[in-house]
């Protein structure tokens, strides 16, 4: 397979790579590991390719409030990372393999919105912000504004991702993430992140999200009621994680590779792990 015929530009600053999109109506590429695929398909077809790969948006930060992560960073650097909170660098670590991991990058992920990508679960449960610069200025976008719908985010046709920002774990929190892989792709048919807060042996804080299963990552508030005020022992977690049903619609989507039906059968399980990984870690 290969991609229809398009002009490629190589940006050399953030400012030029906002220019060149608009002015070619352009489509950034960054690992090129969900673009190239969707052209090869012919799925898509940008007519203008703007290389952003060289910019310096790559690498993670701490001021030890908030850890920052530059969206041309991979999805092995995070994975690799010891200052993200564990969900993150634990999801990075189970996207695909290791030439996706060693390609892919943050920024792409999300901007990409694929229902069945493991980053825009872990953004929405951290409650990230994304960073972004367009023709229009620069904007700091929640995670909760930023997921609009099926491979569609709130982001201008001319506006890049420069960085995400997540608040850094403490230690009285913890956080995981467990995925029902598709065993051909490995992205996630159903995919689960959890982070909580334990403080005097209660919850005081959690914050959870579910992907593969709807046409955009959802927030499971039901799950984060079910948390809160209680010692995290095996009956709380299992009855919280039994409360993902009410935050599933009637929207749950199903492909050859696992109904709608199974998929929702399987989020309790996966939300379940997750929060387990999450307690024992606040632990
Ligand atoms: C075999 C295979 C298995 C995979 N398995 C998984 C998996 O298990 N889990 C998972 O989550 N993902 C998976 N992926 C997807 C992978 O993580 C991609 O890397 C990612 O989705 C896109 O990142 P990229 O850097 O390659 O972006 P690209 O493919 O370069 O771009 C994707 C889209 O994002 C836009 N874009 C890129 N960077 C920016 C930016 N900074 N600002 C604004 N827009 C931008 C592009 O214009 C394009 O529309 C898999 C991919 C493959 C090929």
């Amino acid at each position: 397979m290969y991609p229809p015929k398009f002009d490629y530009y190589r940006a050399g600053s953030t400012a030029e790579a906002v220019s060149l999109a608009k002015e070619h109506n352009g489509k950034f590429l960054a690992g090129g590991h969900s673009l190239i695929p969707v052209m090869n398909l012919r799925l898509a077809d940008p007519g203008a390719l703007v290389d952003i790969g060289r910019l310096d948006m790559k690498g993670i930060s701490s001021n030890g409030d908030t850890v920052t992560v530059g969206a041309l960073t991979t999805h092995a650097m995070v994975a690799a990372s010891g200052d993200v909170p564990a969900v993150l660098s634990e999801a990075a670590g189970m996207i695909g393999d290791p030439q996706v991991r060693n390609r892919g990058t943050v920024g792409g992920n999300i901007a990409h919105a694929d229902p069945a990508s493991d980053l825009p679960t872990v953004m929405l449960a951290l409650k990230a912000t994304i960073h972004t610069e367009g023709s229009s200025g620069s904007r700091s976008i929640s995670a909760d504004d930023f997921f609009v719908d099926l491979f569609a985010t709130s982001l201008q046709e001319d506006e890049i991702i420069t960085s995400v920002s997540v608040a850094s774990e403490g230690k009285k929190t913890g956080s995981g993430y467990a995925k029902l892989f598709n065993p051909a792709s490995r992205y996630a048919m159903v995919g689960a992140a959890a982070q909580v807060t334990v403080e005097n042996g209660v919850c005081s804080s959690a914050s959870v999200a579910v992907g593969g299963l709807t046409p955009k990552a959802t927030r499971a508030s039901s799950v984060e009621a079910a948390l809160v005020g209680k010692k995290l022992d095996d009956d709380t977690l299992a009855a919280a994680a039994a409360a993902v049903a009410n935050d599933l619609d009637d929207d749950v989507m199903g492909d050859m590779h696992a109904s709608a039906d199974y998929r929702r059968q399987m989020a309790p399980v996966f939300v379940r792990r997750a929060l387990e990984k999450a307690a024992a870690r606040a632990k």
